[in-house]
């Protein structure tokens, strides 16, 4: 299925708007969601598993899944990586988590590690280190914190000083303070990992499903029976919804709350440049990591858009904390979105086309003003990359729990279905880890990394809502 859509050329409607095959060298990472989508072929009548959404997180748990023998089945709207998995930075950290991840993302930098060898593939992985820079004495010490909980986990993490700083930065301008690095941290390609996951998983028996929409979900007795995609019905017992951005509409069309907002992020791709840093920093300016084809991912350090929108009051009190700790970065929006959301309905039948066929690829445009942001701010802190060309841009809407932690579970009211979402700002590097854990939630298996705090019901059963680290 994967190989039949890399082949493929041409015009076609995929997001509602007609696109072209952009895969140009100027368009490396939109050619994840802009090639052309052929609708599904071969849908089985049966599976143990269907995971409804292709991204980094539906397809590790597909691959952790059929690697065990169990007959999995994933079905995506879009492209694979065509959302947040294939749009974002590319960060692949532990540093600055909330100490509810830290266990799956060691795990999964572990994954990482071995990736490439395992499935066959190059994903662009490479541990270049995180830098968190600092532009004062005060917030360098407002890292010994989170220096203390890497203490904690045996995660080699320091704070280095401006000297040492200068030393592994190279041409920077800016006068950084110092910063905190974690030096076993890393990056991989977005554009390639997700998807060579995705064909990983197949070799090992799963079906991937490219432009087959999931309507919803049948129930007999209070328990999964099948899964009605835009195709056919496909029987099964066991769902995950891994569906990203779109998971809350998803299970409030079954009567279950998943509170979840989503923020726009706005990215960028350099011409290869000289070498100014091989991992990646973070500046309240810039987010800037090195490439593997020699060039920046570079993005603003701080500007994220929340487009308005209905979900925005009906989870306003929830948010509530993230927003006051984000006020400085998230900025209101008000466009279309609000609208749209106001005109989608909440339930649908399912023997006719969803919200999910009619937006089969949510893709943003990026924010003008924020790309005239970025520039200006590489050319403040790297001068010497100032003549280096922006050669692509897009955006990402990153959707985000309450407390900006995923919620992992499965449902209590629907038993079979399960829920894997909310993973935020940071969810790319910590997917492979995630498939895992997932992958043993949903057979019973221990992976010896507990997920208890990632429940959905801590929304709802009068815990705090604390977040412990930024989208
Ligand atoms: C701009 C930006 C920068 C980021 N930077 C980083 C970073 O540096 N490091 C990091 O770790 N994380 C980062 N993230 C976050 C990370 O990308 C996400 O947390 C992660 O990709 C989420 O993966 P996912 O599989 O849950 O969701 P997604 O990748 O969004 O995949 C969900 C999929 O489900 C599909 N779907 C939805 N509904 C249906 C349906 N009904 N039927 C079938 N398919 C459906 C969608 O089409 C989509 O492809 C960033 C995100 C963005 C947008």
């Amino acid at each position: 299925m994967l190989a039949d859509i890399a082949v493929e050329c041409g015009k076609h409607e995929s997001d509602g708007r007609m696109t072209t095959n952009t895969n140009t060298s100027d368009s490396i990472v939109a050619s994840t969601w802009s090639n052309a989508l052929a609708g599904p072929v071969g849908i089985p009548d049966k599976a143990d598993v269907v995971i409804i959404g292709g991204g980094i997180v539906g397809v590790s748990t597909a691959w952790f899944l059929a690697k065990q023998g169990v007959d999995v089945v994933l079905c995506e709207k879009g492209h694979i990586a065509g959302e947040q998995s294939g749009r974002n930075w590319g960060w692949v950290r532990v540093q600055g988590r909330d100490t509810r991840e830290i266990p799956m993302m060691l795990e999964s930098l572990r994954i990482w590690e071995g990736l490439a060898e395992e499935i066959g593939e190059d994903v662009g992985f490479t541990r270049g280190g995180c830098f968190f820079t600092a532009n004062s004495m005060k917030e360098l010490q407002s890292f010994e914190k989170w220096v203390g909980i890497a203490r904690d986990y045996e995660i080699e993490t320091r704070l280095i000083n401006k000297a040492e700083l200068h030393e592994r930065v190279h041409g920077s301008a800016a006068d950084w303070s110092g910063a905190m690095l974690t030096e076993s941290d890393g990056r991989a390609e977005p554009h390639k990992a997700t998807p060579a996951i995705a064909r990983a998983a197949e070799r090992s028996g799963a079906r991937i499903l490219t432009g087959c929409a999931v309507r919803g979900v049948e129930t007999t007795g209070g328990a999964v029976s099948a899964v009605v995609t835009e195709a056919r019905s496909i029987k099964t017992s066991t769902v995950l919804c891994a569906a990203g951005a779109w998971s809350s509409m998803f299970c409030r069309s079954l009567g279950i709350d998943v509170p979840q907002l989503r923020v726009r992020g706005t990215v960028a791709r350099t011409a290869p440049a000289a070498k100014v840093t091989d991992g990646n920093i973070f500046d309240e300016r810039l987010g800037i990591r090195r490439r593997e084809d020699g060039g920046y991912t570079v993005a603003h350090g701080s500007v994220l858009e929340h487009p308005v929108t209905p979900s925005s009051f009906r989870y306003f009190a929830k948010f509530l904390p993230a927003l006051m700790q984000e006020f400085k970065i998230v900025r209101l929006s008000f466009g279309d979105e609000f609208i749209d959301e106001w005109n989608t309905p909440k339930t649908w039948d399912l023997d006719k086309p969803s919200p999910f066929e009619e937006t089969r690829v949510l893709n943003p445009a990026p924010t003008q003003s924020v790309l005239n942001g970025i520039r200006r701010n590489i050319d403040t802190i790297f001068p010497g990359l100032a003549n280096t060309p922006i050669v692509e841009s897009w955006a990402g809407m990153i959707e985000s729990s309450p407390d900006v932690v995923p919620i992992i579970d499965a449902i209590d009211r629907v038993r079979g279905l399960h829920v894997a979402t909310g993973f935020s700002g940071h969810g790319f590097g910590i997917g492979p880890g995630a498939g895992k854990v997932i992958a043993g939630m949903l057979t019973g298996t221990d992976t010896g990394i507990d997920i208890a705090d990632l429940r959905l019901n801590r929304f709802f059963d009068g815990s705090p809502i604390r977040p412990q680290s930024s989208i």
